[in-house]
């Protein structure tokens, strides 16, 4: 934990409302409860005894900083910044930075092991971490954002590094974000290291492909699935909720495979029209006035009642824990292909399970980002850059052969895909910890 800030704190500033909820106090969501039940199961399943368990369940390191912010207006507000590394048995840490309002060390240490498993199912050679700022960054300017991150990112300096640890953009955050990552960790080392980020700005070693992988990645596995059942992507409805870096591409990606999308979300609200959404005037909208909401020829419809709309498939692409107790068993879609980490608690799972919908976990449908944030960090220590066909035909690739991988395994096992997700993704993590043994 890093000293203090080094000027007074606004009494009464935002900070205070948006810091750590009190030790014990629930978290909106409980991410982590989720993820613990979800490796619990897995271990089951897997028969390891109650060590491996452990040390499976718990993060190898962490770090939580105090991030005291000089605003434009002269003020000092105190912000708490986490990085999670939850297991690096496999390769250097690997995960996304968050800035959102509701960022608590749960959370991140959640969505820290979520990246372990889902770099193990894809096959990347890293474990997995994951970093946040309890901030909303729709309240600070761009220069306030920029002061934020780089005093983040010196304050978790000795923890990073493109052999320790690797961050990528999440909730809050972008390539320009990562950009002020990449140039703090650099000036601090007197040369430029583009592999201690992925998802830059193609001018400063980003990849071709990054920016829309996770949401291609949504798509490829999706069709994946439904070719399981032997149905094709134009034969199908799709209702997405989240209308961010992942929803706003997979919903053109959806349309341009065939897919009828008749509902989209973001956080103000959604629309809806049964006959399908004009994806492209969608679009146009949405880069006006900032939200779908408003979008004419269509009906509002709330968040909520996306969820329970009778599609075939169901796309959660915003936050944790959307679909739980309550909302499980309204949903009538018969594929939930999860972009979003963790959008559903393990009651909400069961739920689903119950009604025979099929479930195509994060871990698996969302991994195309970190899929293309390897293939960056490859490019970056290669210095060699690959056309946008060779990554866009490797990304199909891992993406088609993990998601094979597990129906096998669930078809087998008699699993389902979340099951079988886990128990490949942990099953490759305790290998690593066996074979390189317990030191001392
Ligand atoms: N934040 C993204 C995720 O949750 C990307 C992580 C990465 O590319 O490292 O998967």
């Amino acid at each position: 934990t890093s000293t203090g800030p080094d000027a007074p704190v606004t009494p009464g500033s935002p900070a205070a409302g948006t810091s750590t909820p009190p030790d014990g106090a629930p978290a909106r969501t409980r991410p982590l409860e989720t993820a613990r039940a979800q490796l619990a199961k897995a271990v089951d399943i897997l028969g390891y005894d109650n060590g491996l368990h452990q040390m499976l369940a718990t993060p190898r390191r962490e770090i939580t900083v105090a991030v005291p912010l000089r605003r434009d207006d002269g003020t000092t507000e105190l912000f708490t910044g986490y990085r999670v590394q939850h297991n690096i048995s496999r390769g250097p840490g690997k995960g996304g930075l968050r800035y959102a309002a509701s960022v608590d060390p749960d959370e991140v240490r959640a969505l820290a092991m979520l990246m372990t498993w889902k770099c193990a199912v894809v096959e990347l050679p890293y474990g997995g971490a994951k970093g946040g700022v309890t901030i909303d960054p729709r309240r600070y300017s761009a220069t306030e954002l920029e002061r934020v991150t780089r005093r983040y990112t010196s304050e978790i300096m000795p923890m990073i590094g493109p052999e320790r640890d690797i961050m990528a953009p999440d909730i809050g955050t972008d390539e320009r974000t990562m950009a002020w990552v990449m140039d703090t960790y650099s000036v601090n080392r007197g040369y430029t290291i583009p592999a201690v980020t992925t998802g830059k700005p193609l001018a400063v070693g980003g990849s071709l492909g990054r920016a829309t992988a996770t949401s291609r990645g949504v798509v490829h596995a999706a069709r994946a699935a439904l070719e399981e059942a032997g149905v094709g992507m134009n034969e199908v409805t799709v209702a997405i909720q989240g209308f961010g870096k992942v929803g706003s591409h997979a919903t053109r990606f959806f349309a341009e495979g065939g897919a009828r999308v008749v509902a989209v979300s973001d956080e103000y609200g959604g629309v809806h029209d049964p006959s399908g959404l004009d994806v492209p005037a969608l679009l146009a909208h949405v880069a006006a006035t900032g939200s779908v909401t408003g979008f004419e020829d269509a009906e509002p419809i709330d968040n909520t009642a996306l969820l329970a709309l009778d599609v075939d498939v169901l796309v959660p692409a915003a936050v944790e824990g959307v679909l739980d107790a309550r909302t499980a068993p309204s949903v009538k879609a018969r594929w939930v292909v999860e972009a979003a980490n963790g959008p559903t608690t393990q009651r909400g799972d069961e739920l689903l399970a119950e009604r025979g919908v099929i479930v195509v976990p994060d871990i698996l449908a969302n991994a195309g980002g970190v899929v293309v944030s390897y293939f960056e960090w490859v490019q970056a220590n290669q210095a060699y850059w690959w056309t946008e066909r060779e990554i866009e035909e490797r990304l199909e690739g891992r993406m088609v052969s993990a998601y094979e991988a597990v129906a096998r395994t669930a078809r087998h096992e008699g699993l389902s895909l979340r099951d079988a997700a886990l128990t490949i993704g942990v099953r490759r993590v305790a290998e690593a910890h066996q074979i390189r043994g317990l030191y001392p």
